[in-house]
């Protein structure tokens, strides 16, 4: 299993053992021409390339692995709306007006995603809807307060579950409260990249794995992007390298920190997994950078990711460490064996923003979606493509948010202790709630 698994290239994660396609895509050899070239095929840069490809804009997809292969394919599959910062914080960055026409953006992303799984007929890719997002201490009334919020503002639906509905399903006594989205759902992330791939070939668009692109001129309006053995002559340029964004354009790596995050799959226990989550849906934890998880293969695995780190390698014993993690919330679940666990980086700017917009005419830039990015990289790609084509300018929404400077090794340094600060504030939190309950 484990060799298969290397052999096609994607690592050993859950969406590799599950995967439905797994052919290869040739590597880009000789020179291309097109209306567009997008690098990388994550989801920020398959989402804007199919969308030039439904305008009838011939486009290439360079990708330097496989589609789909880093965050993309390998994240919780959790698609529902919201940025890696929450609607307080954008509005005390860009004010109420602009705050709210982007939160408004990232609900359409989510939609975007649907309308591509029901559009595409895409059979393997069931959908699960509903979402809890957990309090691991008493406060129903701010919880009440988002509600309503998100009511009135925004016309969007939540509810709030008591506490004891909450210990219904999760048998924990960390849970408190928690909201209940229904209109956000789980899926096979990897699955939908591959679909949305195809859908691009299908509309006459080219894809090459294992083409890393390694050199570009962007001085003429005709700009090309270099491989070891190829290149692309395009009008328009798209750079969605995520979290592996590297120093192709100086600038843009300079934007972003590589932040890591882990998910681990564990051995199928149904009964011992029933006495500890009692629902199909998608949850998360209201701390940052919190627990999320879901049940997969008809209810017999949990699927459970967690921790950030500026650490890019791989802990040595990351399983374990995971492990350690589910059960501190979930005793019941000690013993239950983790049978593969994997990494993946999400590209985090300063302000926690999404960095999508115009370099200079021809070249376009859409990354650092952090942790939330099923929902935003679909919008992203869509505004990109629309500033490409000509048909709106919505991109611009996001032009306050520059590419700051990532603060070098000390950005490094200033982001893990923001962490451990937050770590350590969640922790008294829920200290003094166990304390007051
Ligand atoms: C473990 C994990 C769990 C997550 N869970 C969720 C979740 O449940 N819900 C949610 O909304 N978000 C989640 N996220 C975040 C989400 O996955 C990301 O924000 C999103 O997938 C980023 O997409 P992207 O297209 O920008 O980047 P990526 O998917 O990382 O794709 C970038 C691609 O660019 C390629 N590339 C880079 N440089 C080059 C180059 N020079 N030439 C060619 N190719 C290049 C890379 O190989 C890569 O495949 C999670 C992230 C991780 C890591």
């Amino acid at each position: 299993m484990h060799r298969e698994l290397f052999m096609i290239g994607y690592g050993d994660t859950y969406y590799a053992r599950t995967l439905t396609d797994v052919s290869p895509r040739r590597s880009l050899e000789g020179a291309v021409e097109a209306d567009a070239a997008i690098v990388g095929g994550g989801l920020a840069g398959l989402t804007a390339a199919l969308d030039l490809a439904r305008a009838g804009r011939s486009v290439v997809v360079l990708e330097a692995e496989r589609v789909g292969w880093g965050a993309s394919g390998r994240n919780g599959g959790f698609v529902g709306p919201g940025y890696a910062t929450s609607l307080a914080n954008i509005t005390r960055m860009v004010g109420r007006d602009r705050a709210h026409a982007l939160h408004r953006l990232s609900i359409e992303g989510a939609r975007i995603v649907e309308e591509n799984l029901d559009g595409l007929g895409m059979t393997d890719n069931k959908r699960v809807y509903g979402k809890m997002s957990v309090l691991r201490y008493h406060d129903p009334d701010s919880l009440a307060r988002q509600c309503e919020t998100m009511k009135r503002e925004f016309d969007y639906r939540l509810e709030m579950m008591p506490t004891d509905a909450v210990r219904e399903v999760l048998r924990s006594p960390k849970y408190y409260q928690a909201i209940y989205d229904p209109a956000s759902f789980h899926f096979h992330p990897l699955n939908y990249a591959r679909s949305l791939a195809k859908a691009i070939e299908d509309l006459g668009g080219m894809i090459f794995e294992g083409s890393r692109v390694t050199a570009c001129d962007f001085e003429k309006a005709e700009k090309v992007i270099r491989t070891d053995r190829g290149e692309v002559r395009a009008r328009d340029v798209v750079l969605a390298g995520g979290g592996y964004t590297d120093n192709l354009v100086p600038r843009l790596r300079r934007s972003i920190l590589p932040i890591a995050t882990y998910v681990l799959l564990t051995e199928a226990a149904p009964e011992k997994i029933a006495q500890a989550v009692r629902t199909p849906m998608a949850i998360s934890d209201n701390r940052r950078a919190g627990d999320y998880y879901r049940l997969v293969d008809e209810e017999s695995r949990l699927l459970w990711g967690g921790r950030i780190t500026t650490r890019t390698t791989e802990p040595r014993r990351l399983a374990q460490m995971m492990q350690k993690t589910m059960v501190s919330t979930y005793p019941q679940l000690e013993g239950v064996r983790v049978e593969t666990a994997w990494s993946g980086l999400m590209a985090y700017s300063r302000h926690l923003m999404p960095l999508i917009g115009r370099l200079r005419p021809g070249v376009w830039h859409v990354f650092g979606f952090g942790g939330r990015g099923m929902n935003t990289t679909a919008i992203g790609g869509r505004v990109i493509a629309e500033g490409i084509l000509g048909t709106s300018d919505r991109y611009r929404l996001y032009e306050p948010f520059g590419l700051a400077w990532n603060g070098g090794p000390f950005g490094v340094a200033a982001a893990q202790l923001t962490y451990w600060t937050y770590q350590a504030m969640d922790l008294a939190k829920e200290h003094k709630a166990a304390r007051a309950a």
